[in-house]
């Protein structure tokens, strides 16, 4: 969603607090989907004038992903602050000390969903994990082993290394 932000551009000490539809449905990073299930607040407060603006705010998001080992959904909450400044001197020079600011901003308008997608990268957590000790998924049949065993034959990775390193050997 854009929010036009002239007026807060060309008069100072003008001051708005909107609660902007998310148009944010699903994003990828990392290699990951993660999908945006529920959004419970979302409110920015933009202020400033005389070229530069100060957004702040916060966001209450439910995400989903796949656990990375075992692939069932796994869900994690995130309610990143917001709090940013923008001189939209260097916007239109085209210089800017962040460069993740000129994503968001198009002419004179704020897109709020990229706005907030860039808030939200910093805190996505590193492995998506069900559980810490999850099993992940049987190599041979694709069974989910946190419900149990399925009888197959797996060899440790460190076995299959040292089977893939014995026939390197012996083509020396
Ligand atoms: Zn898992
Ligand atoms: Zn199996």
């Amino acid at each position: 969603m854009y929010i036009d932000i002239s007026e807060i551009l060309s008069s100072k000490g003008k001051e708005i607090t909107v609660s902007p539809e998310l148009g944010l449905k699903d994003f990828h990073f990392g290699g990951v989907t993660y999908k945006v299930d529920e959004c419970s607040a979302y409110e920015l407060h933009i202020s400033g004038g005389k070229s530069r603006i100060r957004i702040s705010g916060h966001v209450d998001l439910q995400l989903s992903a796949p656990c990375s080992r075992c692939l069932d959904t796994v869900h994690i909450s995130l309610s990143p602050e917001i709090d940013r400044s923008v001189d939209f001197d260097q916007v239109r020079e085209g210089i800017l000390e962040d460069i993740n600011d000129i994503c968001f901003m198009k002419e004179e308008s704020l897109d709020t969903d990229v706005l907030v997608y860039n808030e939200l990268i910093p805190h996505l957590p590193m492995k998506i994990l069900c559980k810490e000790d999850c099993q992940g998924l049987c190599p041979v049949c694709g069974h989910n082993l946190n419900l149990g065993d399925c009888g197959c034959d797996r060899r440790s990775p460190d076995l299959q290394m040292s089977a893939i390193m014995d026939i390197f050997n012996s083509k020396q």
